[in-house]
């Protein structure tokens, strides 16, 4: 294994390694060189962002979606979703209730619902920026034209989610009817040049997923630079053409958490609820790997199990308090510090207004 580890350690160095030399490193690690790949991705985010790890309060505020996600819970075909939207009054309470929780990132995820138009979530971000001017908005609501994007940003949100979900275009079109992996590309590179702090992201052990595809997925992030990466498991969800897929491990997420760490060091990776669903300290093993972000749920409780993405998603009966509290409870135990701040990208000075960085514990 000292090949793998001395193809870890030019990754380290350079920040970059040849496509072959990612492929090796996922299709021949062993558990000793994994150690060994986590313990250098952590490395490199206390670089640029110590033992601390930025908490968001997430907000799902509708599972309404015209899209057919072959993976997807609340795909739009699934009959047996009970729907939900929530009106701005109840987005507003959420959004009080994390201000007192101490969080100043607000992520606002939804399905990609028609019901939300421009009009309408301007009309939600403004509010929200009204009252929380030193608050980040971070909207995750899906593929929209650049108009419509314009205008959200225009109206004060600074960041925004859009998975590409696997960079192999064949792999992609399979599992996305209706959809075009050129598109979804393009809306990436359309919400970077607009200014936003951008999240691309994808899945692993999607059925039909090879090495290369995760190579390409990695390639791709480093092309992009996005700001954010979310990397989650596949959870397969009865409910959906998909049933009966074996999905992703925690052990192979990881890897690949660790690898987009060391590509881009300054990175806001998230440690997902998708890993906690399937280990009990599979939140703790990703911040270990090198994740620095944790996204605790603020969304109501009563329609916190109708947004099942995946199946036995955790954390859905608990109130806010509680998951901000058991949280950060697990940042600490796996020796991290929480940061309530904004939380923005290492390359961004924080904004005029916004208060200073609150470290804690
Ligand atoms: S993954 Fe997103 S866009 Fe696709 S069906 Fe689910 S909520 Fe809709």
């Amino acid at each position: 294994m000292e090949k793998i580890k001395g193809l870890i350690d030019t990754l380290y160095l350079n920040e970059d390694l040849s496509d072959e030399g990612l492929l090796e490193i996922i299709e021949t690690i062993d558990a000793t060189s994994a150690e060994y790949l986590f313990d250098k991705a952590l490395e490199k985010k206390a670089k640029h962002y110590k033992d601390t790890v930025f908490m968001r309060g997430l907000i799902e505020f509708t599972n309404y979606c015209k899209q057919n996600c072959s993976y997807c819970g609340i795909r739009g075909k699934n009959s047996k979703v009970d729907r939900y939207r929530l009106s701005k009054e109840m987005i507003l309470d959420c959004c009080e209730e994390g201000y007192a929780l101490g969080y100043r990132t607000f992520v606002m995820q939804g399905g990609e619902d028609p019901f939300f138009t421009d009009d309408i979530l301007t009309d939600i971000i403004r509010s929200i920026k009204a009252r929380y001017p030193d608050c980040a908005i971070t909207l995750s609501v899906g593929e929209r034209s650049r108009e419509s994007y314009a205008a959200l940003k225009e109206a004060g949100a600074d960041r925004y989610l859009l998975r590409h979900e696997t960079a192999s275009k064949a792999l992609y079109d399979a599992l996305h009817p209706g959809m075009r992996f050129e598109n979804r590309i393009a809306c990436l590179y359309t919400l970077k040049d607009l200014g936003f702090q951008v999240g691309a992201g994808f899945m692993v052990g999607l059925p039909n997923q090879t090495s290369k595809d995760l190579v390409a997925d990695l390639r791709f992030i480093k092309t992009l630079q996005p700001e954010m990466v979310g990397i989650g498991p596949y959870i397969p969800h009865e409910e959906t053409p998909l049933n009966g897929a074996k999905g992703g491990t925690v052990e192979e997420t990881l890897i690949m958490v660790a690898l987009a760490r060391l590509l881009l060091p300054m990175a806001l990776l998230p440690s997902t609820t998708a890993m906690g669903t399937l280990d009990p300290k599979g939140r703790e093993k990703a911040l270990k790997a090198g994740a620095n972000v944790v996204m605790p749920n603020l969304s109501p409780t009563d329609v916190r199990e109708k947004y099942e993405l995946y199946k036995d998603k955790i954390c859905t009966g608990d109130e806010a308090a509680h998951c901000r509290q058991c949280i950060e409870g697990r940042i600490k135990s796996a020796g991290f510090r929480v940061d309530m701040g904004r939380g923005d990208h290492a390359s961004i000075s924080i904004p005029e207004g916004a208060k200073p960085i609150q470290i804690i514990g």
